[in-house]
């Protein structure tokens, strides 16, 4: 049967298109990198996209040329967003925090030939300039006066560039499978691999993540996406929020409690970020005696969120906290810890048990777990396995690989390991490189460390695996003491409740410091190299 039916290709400009048409005053306020906080709209924010679009034309790109970003949260960020894959060029997210080896092999492997910087961060690229291969000019985020010295000659100025350019540019178009975006994980454990995403599964992806049992987002809402966009895709934030219409607040480069307290307080009622910023804002909101008005749900991601965090959100702030995973190479959502029926029907307590877990899969995303040898095991709660994918915004292959990330059936292995219960609802119990591995049984690294993080003078905890010659690995627990060091045996009485004896830590030490990825999770690696560099050895 022939079908009539249009073909409307999925791609990223019409989102920014019909938060212009639908919601065009809705308000964008932003703290700039000028230092002002300003506001705009998205009827400004994609006239501005529309004339960089076109300054880009100008400069000579073409359909599928990358451009690199390292830029902060700001409204000018957003118009660079949409006027990059609205040019039909590809915009290549990057982590200001990565290593500079790293950087110059992103930038150099993706083959940025444009790249654009906020102008406090042009020194890290003045420090690999040399190194890259493939840029042929570099644009700075801001207008003529901020315009920094550097030793790179021919910068461009962005507010230049496009204050004579046509805001009426008609954007590029094509498939809906062209890459829109390109975004590379951490390389904590090797290079980065990038993960390019198309314009129809960017688009998928968001319209999965506004529904009501993921971010539950609406035009009512001013969203403040605290994770930077250069973070895995930005958590589909930057899609999700002008897809809904809703109004947006920008926070900056001010990541400080104070900061974000002064932008929350411009009416945001959604917000993102992972756990340690949120561990530090509930700190500073205890010191200071500060409520959240008109907040109401905060999205936590990208590491486990102990339940002390949950907690005192709901408990004592009155935010409704929604625990969610995902990943670079998923767009990155995967799950998100909003209420079925079952869980609406628990008390208090239960349903904390269950925010414990990250919740649930969406519409398009498949999920499923399996032993060493591949097997499928059920979905019990009790059996832990390897976490395996698939979906309509989940990686296929990584950029410029030979082979599929994906087996046989198209399932991605997450790297992850978990459990699903029968409502659905993973556990994600630890990262199968972490996991730690005694007596031929798994200890959860996550459970041990949210569980010493329940401690009040518990800053942060990392619980990793030590060689050991009778059961393998041994764990041990080591923790950076918020201001006053806690007591050992208060620490272990936390645990001796929670933990069967032959999973508590056999040791507790101390550190000032516990080493970070670029993404702000806990280095596992850079840990065990840094206790192995101290001799560090087993108690007997
Ligand atoms: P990177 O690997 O570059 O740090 P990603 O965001 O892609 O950045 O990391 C994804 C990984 O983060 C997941 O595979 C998982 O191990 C971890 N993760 C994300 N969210 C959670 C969560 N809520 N609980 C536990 N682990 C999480």
């Amino acid at each position: 049967m022939i079908q009539h039916m249009q073909n409307f290709p999925l791609r990223v400009s019409e989102i920014i298109d019909y938060a212009a048409l639908q919601h065009p005053d809705r308000k964008i306020f932003g703290r700039s990198i000028e230092g002002p906080i300003i506001e705009t709209n998205w009827r400004d924010i994609q006239k501005d996209a529309k004339k960089f679009a076109a300054a880009l034309i100008d400069l000579g790109v073409i359909k599928g040329d990358v451009v690199g970003v390292m830029a902060w949260n700001t409204p000018r960020q957003l118009s660079v967003w949409y006027g990059i894959p609205g040019a039909g060029a590809v915009n290549h997210t990057l982590n200001p925090r990565l290593f500079a080896d790293q950087l110059v092999y992103i930038i150099n492997h993706a083959e940025d030939r444009f790249l654009m910087v906020d102008f406090d961060l042009l020194p890290i690229i003045e420090d690999i300039i040399d190194q890259l291969t493939t840029v042929e000019k570099i644009i700075v985020m801001t207008d003529r006066s901020h315009m920094p010295d550097s030793k790179i000659n021919d910068l461009l100025c962005y507010e230049e560039l496009i204050a004579d350019q046509p805001d009426d540019f008609n954007w590029i178009t094509g498939d809906e499978n062209e890459a829109c975006g390109i975004c590379y994980t951490s390389g904590t454990t090797g290079d980065p691999k990038g993960v390019v995403y198309t314009h129809r599964s960017n688009t998928l992806h968001a319209l999965s993540a506004v529904a009501p049992d993921m971010l539950d987002v609406s035009s009512n809402d001013r969203i403040m996406p605290v994770v930077p966009l250069f973070h895995a895709n930005g958590w589909s934030i930057a899609y999700a929020a002008p897809m809904v219409g809703a109004s947006m607040v920008m926070p900056g480069r001010d990541m400080t409690p104070v900061g974000l307290f002064e932008m929350l307080e411009l009416g945001v009622t959604f917000t993102a970020a992972v756990p340690t910023i949120w561990m530090q804002m509930l700190q500073h909101l205890d010191d200071n005696n500060l409520r959240l008005p008109t907040l109401e749900r905060v999205i936590i991601g990208g590491a486990s969120c102990p339940r002390s965090v949950i907690d005192k959100f709901q408990t004592k702030y009155g935010v409704q906290v929604l625990h969610a995973w995902g990943m670079t190479e998923m767009s990155p959502l995967g799950t998100v810890c909003s209420f079925k029926p079952e869980v609406m029907a628990l008390d208090h307590e239960g349903r904390l048990d269950v925010q414990g877990t990250v919740g649930h899969a969406p519409f398009m995303i498949n999920l499923k777990i399996t032993d060493d040898a591949g097997n499928d095991l059920p979905w019990d709660g009790e059996s832990q396995g390897r976490l395996l994918t698939k979906g309509a915004a989940v990686v296929q292959r990584y950029h410029k690989s030979d082979t599929d990330a994906v087996d046989a059936d198209g399932w991605f292995d997450t790297g992850d390991v978990a459990t699903i219960n029968t409502n659905g609802y993973v556990r994600i119990t630890d990262r199968s490189k972490d996991v730690i591995k005694s007596g031929g049984e798994w200890i959860s690294s996550i459970e041990l460390e949210n569980c010493a993080v329940g401690h009040p003078l518990v800053a942060e905890a990392a619980a990793i695996g030590i060689p050991h010659p009778k059961w393998d690995e041994r764990p041990i627990l080591v923790i950076v003491a918020a201001g006053q060091k806690p007591d050992v045996a208060e620490i272990m009485a936390l645990m001796v409740n929670k933990f069967a004896k032959w999973q508590l830590p056999d040791d507790i030490i101390f550190m000032d410091e516990i080493p970070h990825t670029a993404t702000g999770k806990i280095s596992k690696l850079l840990l065990r190299q840094k206790l192995a560099d101290q001799g560090y050895e087993l108690p007997p």
